[in-house]
């Protein structure tokens, strides 16, 4: 589950740097007095500490967000509003926000070792070289030594939704369209790197210099699974179009041209908006199948909790025969 996935990739968090000290001279600087901190779920368990932290050395008072946090798609806009400043920890701005202070959280994590392994996985000589927030300040360093060792690196300049090159995002690999015969993803857990295997159709070796592991990618298994929850939903005669209302991850219009499309098919299809997105408050609507225009990671990393089927955009496009199931796609939000 998106939930449980960001739980345990946060149980290194000790080779995190949270860099507190930044935080404490900008409510300084500002002299600002309330204060609110958000952080993904793994790094939740710090919040108190963290809290305690800035109010012993500034005075200002802290609200924690208690919500969950996917991304940076996600800022608490209550929060936004109550406070001075909001510390958003664990993930890099998508656009700037009022009052809203985005900390990165990098990783001092050593990257050489899973490096030396990656290259000697690799079959290509020319490599693309992606990463996630944690450990995109490394992109440079891996790109000097892989050209040490006789490869051609390329890192690509994603659109406005990524802010460094090289950089991708669970909903966005527009850092990967560059001239490479493979990827190696500096980072953890397997989505980022599904995600550039199916944006690119290359080979994706992950070298995680958190865990130190060095694999290859398996995106057969993945299509297998997408290609049978789509043969479920196409028995079905009515479809729930999910708009998210996280700002960062509405796509209204898209829900709108699906709706449309649906309905030139025949198809009985109602629009719902949702903040939190959990097979509890869909099972309250009696649909067969769902589309997901949200955060596209619900529909791949949860799709085991739901019991309708759900569908990314281009899937639905598939069970409407509008789109070939060769072209099944990765769904992305584009900058
Ligand atoms: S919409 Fe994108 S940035 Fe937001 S949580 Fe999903 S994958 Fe991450």
């Amino acid at each position: 589950m998106f939930l449980r996935a960001m739980l345990s990739s946060a149980n290194s968090m000790s080779k995190f740097d949270l860099d507190i000290d930044k935080v404490v001279s900008i409510i300084e600087e500002r002299c600002a007095k309330k204060i609110g901190l958000q952080l993904p779920s793994g790094l939740s368990r710090s919040a108190l500490k963290i809290a305690k932290k800035i109010e012993d050395l500034t005075g200002a008072t802290v609200l924690i967000s208690g919500n969950h946090c996917y991304g940076a798609c996600d800022v608490d806009e209550f929060l936004q509003r109550e406070v001075d400043i909001l510390f958003h920890f664990g993930h890099a701005e998508i656009k700037p926000i009022d009052n809203v202070i985005f900390i990165e959280v990098r990783s001092y994590a050593n990257i050489i070792s899973v490096l030396e392994h990656a290259i000697k996985m690799s079959r290509g000589s020319r490599i693309g070289l992606v990463s996630n927030t944690q450990h995109v300040h490394k992109l440079d360093d891996a790109r000097e030594y892989l050209l040490q060792h006789g490869k051609d690196c390329f890192i690509g300049k994603g659109d406005s939704r990524v802010k460094y090159d090289g950089q991708i995002l669970g909903c966005n690999f527009s850092a990967a369209r560059v001239d490479a015969d493979e990827f190696i993803y500096i980072g953890s857990g397997n989505f980022h790197p599904l995600g550039v295997a199916l944006a690119t159709s290359k080979r994706v070796i992950i070298a995680d210099p958190i865990s130190n592991e060095v694999r290859e990618i398996d995106s057969e298994t993945y299509l297998r699974q997408r290609y049978a929850i789509i043969a479920k939903a196409l028995h079905a005669k009515t479809f729930g179009i999910i708009v998210s209302t996280k700002s960062a991850q509405t796509r209204m219009e898209l829900a709108m041209k699906l709706k449309e499309k649906a309905f030139r098919n025949g198809l009985e299809t109602h629009l719902i908006s949702m903040d939190e997105i959990t097979p509890d408050k869909l099972s309250l609507f009696k649909l067969d199948a769902f589309v997901n225009t949200a955060c596209p990671r619900i529909t791949i990393d949860d799709a085991a909790l739901f019991k309708t089927p759900m569908l990314t955009p281009a899937e639905f496009e598939i069970v409407l025969g509008e789109r070939d199931w060769s072209r099944i796609k990765f769904d992305e939000i584009i900058g």
